[in-house]
């Protein structure tokens, strides 16, 4: 069983004109409070990252913002939060998100949110962290991209074992405990390091 005390959300940084996919992200910054976890995301307070922030500190719980300086302005930067940790570049954000967190949750989002989804799926089937990685389903935001997955492993060019890395859920409270549940893959036989 994993502990899940710290969790990392990926989500966009746009409002959604998806008022379903809106609430559902102030929700779920309320519901990893609930759970007893904090959350670390992108430190923005725009579009659905500053609905997961706000939903987390409304409630009393700890939001930890990791951003580059050049998006740290008064127009991006979510004021309120329990710490603003302030990196160089965008790669460092992910780095540190990564060290900060126990898990991950994608919700929907646009380019910046797929890069770090598969940014971490990646690492994870090379074996370099054995964090859960759950993506929240919304309103059937994924369902396109679920089925491009699917299309990869008919096309043998993703296995279905590293597809099972990826947790689906429509519903947070069934991702939470499919990410609990979450039992990493083995380091892959060819590799010969085991943390980045
Ligand atoms: P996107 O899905 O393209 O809106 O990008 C959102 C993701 O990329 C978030 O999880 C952030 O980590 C990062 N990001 C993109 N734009 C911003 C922004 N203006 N402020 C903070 N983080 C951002």
């Amino acid at each position: 069983m994993n502990t899940l005390k710290s969790i990392a959300v990926y989500c966009g940084s746009s409002d959604s004109n998806d008022t379903v996919i809106y609430e559902a992200a102030y929700q779920i910054g309320k519901n990893i409070h609930e759970i007893g976890a904090r959350l670390v995301y992108g430190g923005s307070k725009l579009g659905l990252m500053g609905q997961v922030a706000n939903g987390t500190l409304d409630h009393g719980g700890k939001a930890i913002g990791v951003i580059p300086d050049f998006l740290k302005t008064k127009e991006v930067v979510q004021t309120n939060l329990t710490e603003l940790i302030t990196v160089d570049t965008m790669g460092e954000r992910k780095m540190k998100m990564h060290e900060l967190s126990d898990g991950i949750i994608s919700l929907p989002g646009g380019f910046g949110t797929m890069e770090e989804l598969f940014e971490m799926l990646t690492w994870a089937q090379l074996g370099l962290h054995k964090k859960p990685i759950g993506l929240l389903n919304i309103n059937g935001f994924y369902n396109d991209l679920l089925a491009m997955f699917d299309t990869m492993v008919e096309k043998q060019l993703l296995s279905k074992e590293n597809l099972g890395i990826l947790l689906v859920s429509d519903t947070v409270e069934e991702l939470l405990q499919k990410m609990k549940d979450y039992k990493p893959l083995p380091v892959p036989k060819w590799m010969n390091r085991h943390q980045v």
